[in-house]
């Protein structure tokens, strides 16, 4: 397998316009040069299948791969809904699809779909369908690379001499977390219970948690698979990401302080995990690759990266308590990762681990530099010390009835690769 990263073609090229008029406004999150993937379910209908986002549409690729209009593997990948099937497949399938998906929208062309009887049964409005978890998530691993949220955090708990871990700037160092709880946008949270013993408390209890949290972060998608015992360095694991969604890791800060030592968070982050409901590619995000920021120490051979492998993509978190309007309460950015999700995939594999099609790795927090750019509300209230003010209400930690919302996306030259939204409202926790 080639370490070359995805390269810059036609489907990039910011003139080339879509015949679907919504996708050629330069607001919208999916013009021509995304083609985010997702799976859906039409009204009245059960059937899943796999589709793309152009402008306030869904392009039925099932549909379309059954009229023999799309052809990858040369087996069908979206007949049974799954968007797996693709993901499983080589790179070179996955730039195939991109560029046939890319003709088929594009104004002219020989093999548009413009103006064609399938056009009508293969396009349907967004609002007029139910997204759903775009792909089966096989593992969820959670790193911690955001070395400013990394600080911040071992600021608050352990003191400014000695915040950052000493493996830290060595390694991308994670957690396993739990693939069964990572919900699709839109899906509610219930507050957790769990055991609790706080600075009032002389014995541990259970109860709901107070210090319920978000986490903004990136999702890197695993496609390609990996046989046990392989090991992949940094350029090689690029070529597996097949591409990224919006992440938000809602963590339970009162139930993780007692927990945590040694083994990391456990209940503290198994109750929900949200993602967007679009995937996007790798490719689309190709032309907003930047350097890594600059390393305090020289990393491991099996980490270097041959080519830039940081994402220049602008994430916001804003949070509307219940009936108010949203409140932007965080604006940061995916390339102050001090580690990229290649090299997080490289470090997963050096021991061997198989790494399989729907792995989720979570990028960690994304905190940025600024107090303003910080990705949890335990930074951005400096552990409850700086309250927010929302209009009328004021938040340390998220109350009952919240609504959580991160949206992202990179700016491109008259059009934006945009992510859509991970949102979730929590829920008063079980009696
Ligand atoms: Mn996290």
């Amino acid at each position: 397998m080639s370490t070359s990263v995805p390269t810059l073609d036609e489907t990039h090229d910011p003139a080339r316009r879509s015949w679907v008029a919504s996708a050629n406004d330069a607001a919208s999150d999916f013009p021509l040069q995304n083609l985010p993937y997702g799976v859906f379910t039409r009204e009245g209908d059960r059937a899943r299948h796999v589709g793309v986002a152009i402008g306030d549409q869904v392009l039925d690729l099932t549909v379309l791969e059954a009229e023999g209009r799309l052809t990858l593997a040369g087996e069908p990948v979206f007949a049974t809904g799954r968007l797996n099937n693709l993901m499983a497949q080589d790179p070179v399938v996955w730039q195939r699809a991109r560029t046939e998906i890319s003709q088929l929208l594009a104004e002219g062309g020989a093999d548009t779909l413009r103006g064609t009887a399938l056009a009508g049964t293969a396009l349907v409005a967004q609002e007029a369908v139910r997204l759903h978890r775009p792909f089966k998530v096989a593992g969820y691993t959670d790193f911690y690379s955001s070395r400013a949220h990394a600080t911040n955090v071992g600021t608050m708990f352990r003191g400014a001499a000695d915040a950052l871990p000493p493996n830290w700037l060595h390694m991308p160092i994670a957690y396993n977390g739990r693939a069964s709880t990572v919900v699709v946008s839109g899906t509610p949270v219930r507050r957790p219970l769990g055991q609790l013993m706080g600075p009032g408390d002389t014995a541990p209890r259970v109860g709901p948690s107070a210090r319920l949290d978000m986490e903004i972060e990136l999702g890197a998608v695993v496609g390609t698979p990996t046989r046990l015992g392989t090991r992949l360095d940094a350029g090689a694991a690029d070529r597996h990401i097949f591409g990224y969604v919006l992440l938000n890791d809602w963590s339970a800060r009162d139930i993780q302080v007692w927990e945590y030592r040694p083994l990391g968070p456990f209940q503290s982050k198994a109750f929900a995990t949200t993602i967007s409901p679009w995937v996007v590619t790798q490719a689309a995000l190709a032309p907003y690759r930047v350097p890594a920021p600059p390393r305090e120490y020289p990393l491991l051979d099996y980490l270097a990266e041959a080519a830039p492998a940081n994402l220049d993509i602008h994430i916001e978190a804003s949070l509307a308590p219940r009936g108010a309007a949203p409140h932007t309460i965080s604006r940061t950015n995916a390339r102050h990762l001090y580690y990229s999700a290649a090299q997080q995939l490289a470090h997963h594999s050096l021991c061997g681990c198989t790494m399989e099609t729907g792995d989720l790795l979570g990028s960690g927090t994304i905190s940025g530099p600024d107090p303003d750019s910080f990705g949890s509300l335990l930074e951005l209230t400096w552990n409850g010390e700086r309250p927010l003010t929302l209009g009328e209400a004021r938040r340390v930690f998220l109350e009952d009835g919240d609504t959580l919302a991160l949206t992202a996306w990179c700016e491109g030259r008259g059009h934006r690769i945009g992510f859509g939204a991970a949102s979730g409202t929590v829920l008063r926790a079980q009696d």
